[in-house]
């Protein structure tokens, strides 16, 4: 899983939907183990299978940032229900390195999901772990935070989502990134096997 790597805005497979895992075997929980690390690497709190280019659902968080096994934690095919109250937070995205913006979410929600183990949990989250969950949640339907910004911030946020855009045409050209046919014939080929 050593091949896993973070991608950045405007990669197709941070717009993909991606569809509930059916089976957990070694690979995929090297995959998770292999997330993890690239999310302390990175600084993050939170990473999304989309953000390592597959089309899994499935995200890892830990909200301290530093490796530490009790604080980890997977979820799988989670859904998030009753959104209550309404709070404004400032959110980045490893996928969209250096730009911050503030987001407006519910302050609370419900969340229910599987762990590696298969065993179903749920729980009511706010604060910051509710903020990282619905982030979280949203790569797995394609949704990024720029998205869930006011019109005036997304005109703020713009000439640097101009500057990810030139920067990943420019590596396209050199081709270090596939066409997105050989993108999407891939991230098919990952569903087959676990969705
Ligand atoms: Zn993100």
């Amino acid at each position: 899983m050593s091949d896993l790597r973070i991608i950045t805005y405007p990669h197709p497979t941070l717009r993909y939907r991606s569809k509930p895992i059916q089976r957990v075997d070694a690979e995929l929980r090297a995959i998770v183990a292999r997330m993890f690390e690239l999310m302390y690497e990175a600084k993050g709190i939170g990473l999304a299978a989309n953000q390592v280019d597959l089309p899994l659902r499935l995200f890892v968080c830990n909200l301290t940032a530093e490796p530490n096994p009790e604080e980890e934690r997977v979820f799988l095919n989670p859904v998030i229900r009753r959104p209550r109250g309404s709070e404004e937070g400032e959110e980045g995205c490893l996928s969209l390195p250096g730009l911050y913006a503030p987001v407006v979410r519910p302050a609370r929600v419900h969340v229910q999901a599987y762990d590696l183990s298969g065993n179903l949990f749920d729980a009511d989250v706010d604060g910051l772990l509710g903020r990282v969950i619905q982030h979280e949640t949203d790569h797995l339907d394609g949704v990024l935070f720029i998205d869930r910004l006011t019109e005036m911030r997304k005109h703020d946020v713009a000439p640097a989502l101009h500057e990810f855009e030139l920067e990943f045409r420019s590596l396209r050209e050199q081709g270090s990134i596939p066409s997105d046919d050989t993108i999407l014939a891939r991230l098919a080929e990952w569903e087959s096997r676990y969705c």
